[in-house]
């Protein structure tokens, strides 16, 4: 199939996938069928790994990683496998984007732009292998000299949601790789396929068998199963906060593994009667129903300076309704379908709820009928009030809630009353009110006058319950260290015993 094609469909049979262990395709479970959540038809077949499947793929990942076949190398051989996969992604880059559509449900468009982020995250990833490095004290007199060695953690266990299966997935793997770490990944089982094209991808660039392993299947049964392993070092789990606190009981219950952690966000987009106005609610139409508003950073709380606020609601309304929501597979499309029903039903029963709570509808408000698959109206609701479960829970949906304020005080302190602290998006031409907002609003990731900018050079991760440790860049590698301190004496040793 030409997969850059202007007019695609989706296949004519689902396509078997295997899971991938110690450089090997292994097969022969129980099949698990999903369907694309665009068109309603069967696109994949997964396979239902058991524990036996995830024990051994720790322990090839364990072997990988004590003979040294991977930590052993040089930054600069480590980072040439990366850049070699960089490369394999450029030339399959129409092919992997159908298949996140596939299984997502995502626009095809949006899809290509994100895999191009995913292959940037491996070029980066190259580099930091590269620059990564410890530290020396030689400020501890002439008699003692100081090293930080940074050493890899070890066996990485990774567990992806179903929004961003192959962007989530490299935000992580090439700063995992850059690190000398091993992995066994498990991503959700409703979109797992990119996740093992990445295997054939990594193995073609020449990483060494049993580095990057992917086991299937729910995440009840193996995801729980790797949270809890007592041979993993490190988790890193991206998902819900409920499943994000399982995976500390299961740390703590098991080795104490290391957690990297990015949960969920109720994340607050605050607009300045100062800003351009015209900039600020074009950027909360996308904010909001980017990925149909399946994002931990969706701008899902909009706080409205009171002066501009109904202005500045009905300009957003008329925004929202010129959305193109339609078949994934569309080019023009910008909104897609839900990725599950699941979820489709969620948000519904908040749009309801926000009604029931006497929140006002300017735009939106329920599903959109496409003859097939689940789609939602971009929704925005006026009159929200901070104590409304509109206004509280992560919907994880194209619903965005305004709330009025008069100060800046007044602007920090919605923003901030909430248990998340992902991100957060400043609307000012005032230098003073921008840095003021920033410096004080509780979130991982910030953006002024712009909305989800940013590159893989920048660390990603939240405050509070948005959860733990950063993902990308230079911090996003040191995140899969530990560091050594290494003490060596010069000269003879003052002695103890007399
Ligand atoms: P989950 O947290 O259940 O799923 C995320 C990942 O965790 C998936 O790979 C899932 O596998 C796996 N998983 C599920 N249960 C366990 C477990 N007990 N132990 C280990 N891994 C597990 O999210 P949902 O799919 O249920 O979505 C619910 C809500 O979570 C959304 O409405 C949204 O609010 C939030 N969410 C936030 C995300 C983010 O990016 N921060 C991403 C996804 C969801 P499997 O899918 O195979 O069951």
């Amino acid at each position: 199939m030409d997969h850059s094609s202007p007019t695609l469909l989706p296949p004519a049979a689902a396509r078997e996938f295997g899971f991938f262990v110690d450089g090997a395709w292994h097969g022969g479970r129980p099949l698990f069928e999903r369907a694309s959540p665009g068109h309603g038809v069967p696109v994949s077949l997964l396979a239902k790994c058991t524990a036996e499947d995830l024990n051994l793929a720790v322990a090839a990942a364990r072997r990988a990683f004590e003979d040294r076949r991977w930590a052993g190398l040089s930054g600069a051989a480590r980072g040439a496998v990366l850049l070699r996969a960089a490369e394999i992604l450029r030339r399959r880059r129409d092919e992997i984007a159908y298949w996140e559509v596939l299984e997502n449900g995502k626009p095809i468009s949006q899809a290509r732009g994100e895999i191009d982020h995913c292959i940037a995250c491996f070029e980066v990833g190259a580099g930091a292998a590269r620059l990564l490095h410890g530290d020396s004290y030689n400020s501890l007199g002439d008699g003692l000299f100081g090293m930080v060695l940074r050493e890899p953690i070890g066996v990485v266990g990774l567990i992806t949601p179903w929004n961003f299966p192959f962007l989530i997935l490299c935000e992580r793997v090439p700063f995992i790789l850059a690190s000398g770490c091993t992995m066994v990944v498990k991503p959700s089982e409703v979109t797992s396929a990119t996740t093992l094209i990445l295997a054939e991808v990594l193995a073609e660039a020449g990483l060494p068998d049993g580095v990057y392993n992917v086991v299937t299947g729910s995440g009840r049964t193996i995801g729980q199963a790797l949270s809890e392993h007592p041979d993993v070092d490190m988790l890193s789990f991206t998902g819900s906060t409920a499943v994000g606190r399982s995976c500390v009981h299961a740390a703590a219950d098991s080795n104490f593994k290391k957690l990297g952690l990015e949960l969920g966000g109720k994340n607050p987009i605050i607009v300045f009667a100062d800003s351009d106005l015209e900039d600020a609610a074009d950027a909360a139409a996308f904010g909001i129903s980017f990925n149909t508003g399946q994002c931990c950073v969706s701008s899902s709380r909009l706080i409205v300076e009171r002066s501009i606020a109904a202005e500045f609601e009905a300009a957003l309304a008329a925004k929202m309704a010129k959305i193109r929501v339609g078949d994934p597979l569309d080019p023009a499309t910008q909104v897609g379908a839900i990725t599950t029903t699941a979820q489709n039903e969620v948000i519904l029963g908040y749009i309801a709820r926000g009604q029931a709570e006497g929140a006002r509808l300017l735009a939106g408000g329920g599903a959109l009928d496409l003859g097939r698959g689940h789609y939602i109206a971009p929704t925005l609701f006026s009159g929200v009030t901070p104590q409304m479960a509109i206004a509280r829970d992560e919907i994880f949906g194209p619903v965005l809630c305004s709330m009025p304020f008069d100060t800046v005080e007044q602007a920090v302190a919605l923003a901030n009353d909430t248990v998340y602290g992902l991100a957060a998006s400043v609307w000012t031409k005032n230098i003073d009110k921008a840095l003021t907002v920033t410096r004080r609003v509780r979130a991982g990731r910030f953006w002024v006058n712009c909305m989800m900018a940013g590159g893989p050079e920048m660390p990603l991760g939240g405050f509070k319950q948005s959860g733990w440790g950063r993902e990308a860049g230079t911090y996003g590698v040191e995140e899969y260290t530990q560091v050594k301190s290494v003490h060596v004496e010069l000269g003879k040793r003052t002695h103890w015993i007399g």
